[in-house]
């Protein structure tokens, strides 16, 4: 229906997160009709982003190359205290309550043993090797509320109890089955500050 270069564009936007083939065709459509200036700015942008970004070689959040991400760089930021994320954007999701000052950890991912995601797949050595050079001593284990999330914290906790530091997850409180990245600063505040202790009385009654 399309010619070669507009049908190529409609592919690759179809491609993107929540784009449908009808929101392609708009969008293709779209920048069809803006100045040329414009649209080779958006895919400078692209192309920037996949050239000066890379993954932050402390915690894994995205950084500029060569560089640590900016909580990373920020002196203020307490190392006593690591906030354990599944996703980047869940650290925004965190930021936004301005309840934590500490640095974070971002696994990317989570246990999903029917989609072969084990510990291998996630940053769990790289954590684990953190702890002590930094002197963490409380973790708050802020994985989704989700089937997943439940059964990476748990996992954690398990790891990371024995090593005498102190394990929290966050309340409850958070809608079940969610993303914290959708979670109101309001209650994920509050989710935070209700935070407990896990991991340590759970030893089965033999
Ligand atoms: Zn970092």
């Amino acid at each position: 229906m399309y010619t070669g270069s507009l049908r190529r564009l409609i592919d690759e936007l179809g491609k993107l997160p929540g784009v449908g083939p009808k929101s392609a065709q708009r969008i293709a459509f779209y920048l069809l009709k803006v100045p040329t200036e414009d649209a080779t700015r958006l895919a400078q942008a692209i192309v920037d982003l996949k050239e000066n970004t890379q993954l932050c070689p402390i915690c894994f959040n995205v950084a500029e190359t060569d560089s640590l991400c900016p909580i990373c760089l920020d002196g203020r930021r307490s190392t006593a205290t690591l906030c354990v994320v599944e996703d980047p954007r869940d650290i925004v999701a965190v930021e936004r309550t301005g309840q934590f000052h500490g640095r974070y950890h971002v696994l990317h991912g989570a246990l999903n043993p029917l989609e072969g995601v084990g510990p291998d797949q996630l940053k769990v050595r790289e954590l684990l090797a953190r702890l002590e050079p930094e002197g963490v001593e409380e973790v708050i284990l802020c994985t989704n509320p989700n089937l997943e999330g439940e059964a990476t914290a748990l996992y954690l906790a398990k790891l990371l109890t024995p090593l005498g530091l102190k394990v929290t997850r966050i309340a409850s409180g958070l809608p079940v089955g969610g993303d914290l990245e959708y979670a109101d600063e309001l209650t994920l505040g509050r989710a935070l500050e209700g935070r407990r202790t896990v991991g340590g009385d759970d030893a089965p009654s033999a």
